[in-house]
């Protein structure tokens, strides 16, 4: 199964991605790994990525597509895999239709206002770094850290301002995104505003359907 997940900051695509790809034994895929790995190991690719990372630039459309086919000529990719956060552009989504056939592309629909709550109730600990969560996972005293009594504060990226900005630009981005795989009948939707569990339920309905389409 070639899957792809869209999905907004805070609507949960990271860890779904995460929990499904070990349950089928689907390599999990970002272009953040790859990067990283490429860089890593000095590649010819990778030292063209560090100098764009270092330049604080964006790696272009191009680039980024060299990665990614690399990435899933591997064998361990043959029976398929979960590409999280690629593509982000049409132009990367044509590219990757010229290699690869994807059979679903999994798009988590959240609410803006839950999204907001869920991202801004994050708090972090100064000292050790530990995260909480104000409705989720409250420290035990208001604002100090559990585990070395340090501050909590909020990250500049979760203030309700920067959340609703992230928001809107992922929503600009991907629009065309979705539209393009809804054309082509891939994309199917789950509604992630509520638990892990729900939204893992909803894919888990998808895939088994796709699992029948694909026996057929
Ligand atoms: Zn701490």
């Amino acid at each position: 199964m070639r899957l792809i997940f869209l999905g907004a900051p805070g609507a949960g695509k990271g860890t779904l991605a995460t929990a499904i790809s070990k349950r089928h034994e689907l390599p999990q895929i970002s272009t953040g790994d790859i990067f990283r790995e490429a860089v890593k190991n000095e590649t010819e690719l990778g030292r063209k990525v560090r100098g764009i990372m270092e330049r604080g630039e964006l790696v272009p459309d191009q680039l980024t597509v060299e990665l990614v086919r690399e990435r899933l000529s591997r064998p361990d990719v043959r029976e398929g895999y979960i590409l999280d956060g690629f593509p982000r552009t049409i132009p990367q989504a044509e590219a990757l239709a010229g290699f690869q056939t994807i059979d679903r592309v999994i798009n988590f629909r959240i609410d803006e206002e839950v999204v907001v709550r869920r991202l801004s109730g994050r708090r972090v600990c100064r000292s050790c770094g530990a995260i909480y969560h104000v409705d989720n996972m409250p420290p035990k005293r208001e604002n100090l850290c559990d585990r070395c009594g340090g501050e909590l504060y909020i990250r500049d990226d979760d203030t309700i301002e920067a959340i609703r900005k992230r928001l809107e630009v992922y929503e600009r981005q991907t629009e065309p995104l979705i539209a393009y795989y809804r054309e082509r009948e891939l994309l199917r939707d789950i509604d992630s505003s509520r638990s892990v569990e729900h939204s893992q339920a909803q894919i888990e309905e998808i895939l088994s359907a796709l699992g029948s389409d694909l026996r057929a």
